[in-house]
């Protein structure tokens, strides 16, 4: 036995002499338990790869990229042969070369790609209580920077491998502190112990309690935007992400489900069928149970798969069972342990880098190609260019280029004033001409990006199925509000190149003001104006009604900073803070106006600052909770107070202007279980007393007369006979009609497949809806007669029969994604925005989250109206004539 490790030992030194890799301290060495034993935390991962560093210098990395909202590194560690390891610079550039085609030909990429190794990027732990995928990078590190057998030179000379191993360091600490704390000696199994279940808000998402697995598409968080940036650097030909889910299952790798993104290349699909078979086999050699292609799709953008398969890698997910302590006895009485769970992401892990070194080459090509044809699709597509217009918004439009160029596409600008025509614009049919000012953006669709362009820009993703893993629909300039168009012709403008934004610097018109400061209440830095000075106490009005001054027309909602009882320094302050949020701030000589109310009017009414409370903890969603919350503390410096949801209850509330319920688990019934008849009565005397109480989705449920009955709005039952007439419709095509039955009869015939597929139909998954919206009543100043709301579930209310009912779903509301015909029927001309008045306060309902996910920016002003603006509006009549 000991000759035969000896004569091994001198091999591996034999044919590798140049390898340092021996005496390489294991995890338990530095970190102080064996993996598996327990959960390690972001401290312990750190020190561990920091000491790899040290000892493994000839084949290891590692680069910091960036740091979490609680302030931890995050890390990746490139590994490869010390040969490799030496090029880094020269491989980086060819992999670029490689992803560019319109730089290069065929002849000088064959030539780069037989000497070039292929990048395989792997990320663990995206989501922080999938804790299993940390402790298998651990592993993963371990082993290919301390072995020196065949395999691993063979790997290590193929590839340079980039591994993540801790995508969400804030989630995972939350995690392994709920996990350590529980701990006693021994893991306990029993699936009923509180170390199998986790506490409000879980450790899945990051600080803002934002899912990061759906954030690749819209970089709203710094560990987003810091991995876009070292992910654009290196562009890996193959990204796995891993996760876990539910306990009871076994594991689950690629070919995905449907639908896939039409933007992704058939190409792609097939090699997760040679991810899925190298998976297979060695799953198979251990006789581990397994599952592709079902449930997980690769259709939204924002996912750890689909977004670097719109990059041209083959971006797969990875599921463990898991999510649970070390130990659990499952429903099947096995036992599922950490050490399981860890060996079976390192053994997939293992499984991808030799699949991608045994077909480096072929990786590589097909690479190459993805970004030619996607040049080829740019130029000979329907698309020519997108033309992002500057004129309404410019820092808003400024913020979508800035969220575009980070992704690493390119943009240029128009450098003069010109008029263009045949233009087609988003939900709205015919050409248009329109005057672009210059500085307008633009985004030629013939470069490599294009696929992960037309993803987040086009009007629609093409539907081929009706179950969505996540949302069916977005759009980025509809979802930030911003005016873009397209051509279906190459432009034949003079433009230039920009690699950053520059927005016009803000001023003041009209010199001194003597009576009052006004400015639009038309754009997102209008709010941060706004909120500037409320909080730091000065004086500030909104205009209920129009008026005009220095010729031009200001609407309702605009701001009013009276110079009268403001401080003595208001005009110096003026001129920094226009510059500051670059807006155009307009000097009144007087309040006497040329149109309309004047300045000095009871229609323009004093804005108090704001005391608001955000109910927090379960049942409340942590995600639109989180959305609340970054927008508050990240985008707009809004102070808030947030409170327990039981601790409403005893909580003074005399003291708050707004109460803010997000979304819930459970559709009202979470809060509904949590709030007792007298807590709901003391939240009652409260709005009558003057508050305004703001109920988004789950929390306007809660306040519908269907369920907790603040509000008189109720939800929309389907009227009896209804169904009949819709059997008609397509969606019903596949079930058995009989005139002579009722559609219970029929439901209760159906097979279990029919009666899936009706589920399915009838399901919401994120579908874009026009709304009507009466931007007279205070919730819609600042905006035009329509806007458009993502719809993520499938309450639907009737007309309020007290109330405003200040948005309305338009008649055939579907701007894009999926909504069965009987779904869109029912919602038509149903409200989504509801105001009742209760006492001499406020209940204010919508019916879909207007922050969803932090990138729905075109709806910032309406979900703040209701906690800005209308509080201080003692009766919205005012606003009429
Ligand atoms: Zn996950």
């Amino acid at each position: 036995m000991k000759t035969i490790l000896l004569i091994l030992i001198l091999s591996i030194s034999l044919t590798a002499p140049h390898l340092t890799a021996q005496n390489i301290p294991s995890p338990k060495e530095i970190i102080g338990h064996e993996l598996g034993e327990k959960y390690t935390s972001h401290a312990q991962i750190e020190n561990y790869i920091l000491t790899l560093k040290d000892f493994a210098r000839d084949r290891l990395r590692v680069v910091p990229y960036g740091k979490t909202y609680e302030c931890r590194t995050l890390y990746i560690v490139i590994i490869s042969s010390p040969e490799n390891i030496n090029l880094l610079e020269e491989i980086k550039s060819s992999i670029k070369k490689i992803s560019d085609p319109r730089k290069t030909n065929d002849k000088e990429i064959a030539q780069i790609i037989k000497s070039t190794p292929a990048i395989a990027w792997l990320s663990y732990g995206v989501h922080g209580n999938e804790a299993s995928a940390t402790e298998a990078a651990i592993d993963v590190i371990h082993q290919l920077a301390s072995r020196s057998d065949e395999e691993i030179m063979f790997l290590l000379k193929n590839l340079v491998i980039i591994i993540d191993p801790l995508l969400n360091p804030d989630g995972h600490e939350r995690y392994v502190n709920f996990q350590t704390e529980r701990a006693g000696k021994k893991p306990v199994e029993d699936r009923a112990a509180v170390e199998h279940s986790e506490d409000w808000p879980y450790g899945r998402s990051n600080h803002y309690y934002f899912d990061l697995n759906r954030d690749w598409a819209w970089l709203t968080q710094k560990e987003t935007q810091a991995r876009i940036k070292a992910y654009q650097e290196w562009k890996p030909q193959v990204h796995a992400d891993f996760h876990e889910m539910g306990y009871n299952s076994s594991y689950f790798f690629f070919p995905s489900f449907k639908p896939v993104n039409k933007n992704i290349p058939k190409n792609t699909i097939e090699w997760g069928e040679i991810y899925g078979r190298a998976n297979a086999d060695a799953f198979d050699k251990k006789g581990w149970s397994y599952w592709s292609g079902e449930v997980f799709d690769l259709f939204y953008p924002g996912f750890g798969d689909s977004w670097p398969s719109l990059n041209g890698a083959i971006g797969m997910t990875y599921e463990q069972a898991g999510q649970t302590g070390i130990r659990i006895k499952r429903s099947d009485e096995t036992i599922l342990t950490l050490k399981d769970r860890i060996d079976h992401h390192s053994t997939t892990s293992f499984a991808t880098l030799r699949a991608t070194a045994e077909n480096r080459e072929k990786r590589l090509i097909d690479f190459y190609q993805f970004f030619k044809d996607a040049v080829d699709e740019g130029k000979n597509g329907s698309i020519k260019n997108y033309i992002i217009d500057i004129s309404k918004d410019p820092a808003q439009a400024a913020k979508m280029v800035n969220l575009l160029l980070n992704q690493g596409i390119e943009i240029e600008k128009t450098v003069k004033d010109v008029t263009l025509n045949e233009l087609n614009t988003y939900f709205q049919k015919g050409k248009l001409t329109k005057n672009i000012p210059s500085g307008s953006y633009i985004i030629k669709l013939d470069q490599p990006a294009k696929r992960l362009i037309s993803s987040l820009m086009e009007e629609e993703p093409v539907l081929v199925d009706t179950f969505f893993y996540d949302i069916s629909t977005w759009s980025l300039p509809v979802a930030f509000g911003i005016e873009t168009y397209w051509t279906t012709k190459p432009l034949n403008i003079s433009t230039e190149k920009i690699t950053a934004t520059k927005i016009k610097e803000g001023e003041v018109v009209g010199g001194k003001a003597m009576y009052a400061y006004v400015f639009r209440w038309n754009s997102n830095n209008a709010i941060k104006l706004l909120v500037y000075l409320l909080q730091n106490n000065y004086k500030v009005h909104s205009a209920l009604k129009e008026f005009k001054i220095h010729g031009e027309k200001f609407e309702r909602g605009s701001i009013i900073i009276p110079v009268g009882g403001n401080r003595s320094d208001i005009h110096e302050k003026i001129n920094e803070l226009a510059r500051e949020y670059h807006i155009k701030i307009y000097a009144a000589k007087s309040g006497f106006t040329e149109e309309g109310i004047n300045l000095g009017s009871d229609r323009a009414v004093r804005l108090k600052k704001p005391r608001i409370i955000v109910a927090t903890n379960s049942p409340v969603s942590s995600e639109s909770y989180g959305a609340i919350w970054s927008m508050f503390d990240n985008d707009y410096g809004i102070d808030f107070v947030p409170v327990q949801i039981d601790r409403i209850k005893w909580l003074d509330l005399h003291d708050y202007t707004a109460m803010i319920f997000p979304d819930d688990w459970g559709n009202g019934s979470g809060y509904k279980n949590e709030l007792d008849s007298n807590a709901i009565q003391k939240i009652k005397t409260w709005i009558a007393g003057g508050g305004t109480f703001i109920g988004i989705e789950g929390g306007a449920a809660f306040a519908s007369a269907s369920v907790g009955k603040i509000a008189n709005v109720k939800f929309k039952e389907k009227k009896k006979g209804e169904d009949k007439k819709d059997q008609k419709t397509e969606d019903n095509k596949d079930i058995k009609k009989d005139d002579k039955l009722t559609q219970e009869d029929i439901e209760k015939m159906m097979t279990i497949e029919e009666r899936v597929k009706k589920d399915r139909l009838n399901y919401i998954p994120g579908t874009m809806l026009r709304v009507q919206l009466d931007n007279s009543h205070p919730l819609g100043f600042g905006y035009d007669s329509i806007i458009t709301v993502l719809k993520t579930s499938r309450t639907i209310y009737e007309l309020s029969p007290n109330g405003y009912n200040v948005g309305i779903y338009t008649r055939s509301p579907r701007l894009s994604g999926y909504i069965s015909r009987e779904n869109e029927k029912m919602l038509e001309q149903t409200p989504a925005i509801i105001h009742e008045q209760l006492g001499s306060g406020n209940i204010i309902l919508f019916a879909d989250d207007p922050n969803f996910r932090g990138f729905w920016d075109s709806l910032n002003r309406l979900f703040l109206n209701s906690v800005l603006i209308l509080p201080n509006v003692r009766d919205v009549r005012m606003t009429a004539n």
